[in-house]
């Protein structure tokens, strides 16, 4: 929401580095971020710009980011991004909701996008779904999976929505899940 330069300071990645940029989904508060307050590309080196097939149309609609449309290159779950990167469906929150589990030293995240948007809620009760979930019946079944997969597998996880710093490892708790940030 318009402070991801200042978080890619904060955490000591130069913007100009990057050359992939992956959506999980095409909500505006995710795709935004290509565009500076000041009108210039957020990214200047980028060379990717990886958007979920199921997608491509609603990114196709955002008139503001009218100059990445034609270069907008779709993607499906089980897809490889990279070596170490895999898309993997999340669908509900949005039609081609992805999350990306990454492999890197022996250790896994899922970066799960909105998989969650209320923490003080929805690991405790993972079944609350809300308006902002295009369709609650498949939005409640994949978090309901990918919080067991989470949690049953031992990686940490990633999230757009959760409290900073945004990542964190889950167990099972009763009927939901506990979150122990990183
Ligand atoms: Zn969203």
């Amino acid at each position: 929401m318009g402070f991801l330069p200042q978080a890619l300071r904060e955490a000591g990645i130069a913007a100009g580095r990057i050359r992939t940029v992956a959506f999980t989904h095409t909500h505006l508060d995710h795709i935004h971020g290509l565009v500076l307050p000041n009108g210039e590309d957020a990214f200047p080196r980028l060379s990717r710009l990886l958007v979920p097939r199921a997608e491509l149309g609603l990114f196709r609609d955002v008139a503001r980011l009218e100059r990445f449309h034609e270069r907008a290159e779709p993607f499906e779950p089980g897809q490889f991004l990279g070596a170490d990167i895999e898309a993997l469906a999340a669908p509900g929150h949005e039609a081609g909701h992805t999350c990306f589990r990454v492999t890197s030293a022996g250790e896994t995240i899922l970066i799960w996008g909105d998989t969650i948007h209320v923490p003080s809620l929805q690991f405790d009760r993972p079944e609350l779904t809300w308006e902002f979930d295009t369709d609650q019946e498949r939005a409640r079944a994949s978090r309901m999976h990918l919080m067991a997969f989470a949690a049953d597998n031992g990686y940490c996880v990633a999230g757009a929505h959760l409290d900073s710093p945004g990542v964190g490892r889950l167990s099972r708790k009763e009927k939901g899940f506990r979150f122990e940030p990183l």
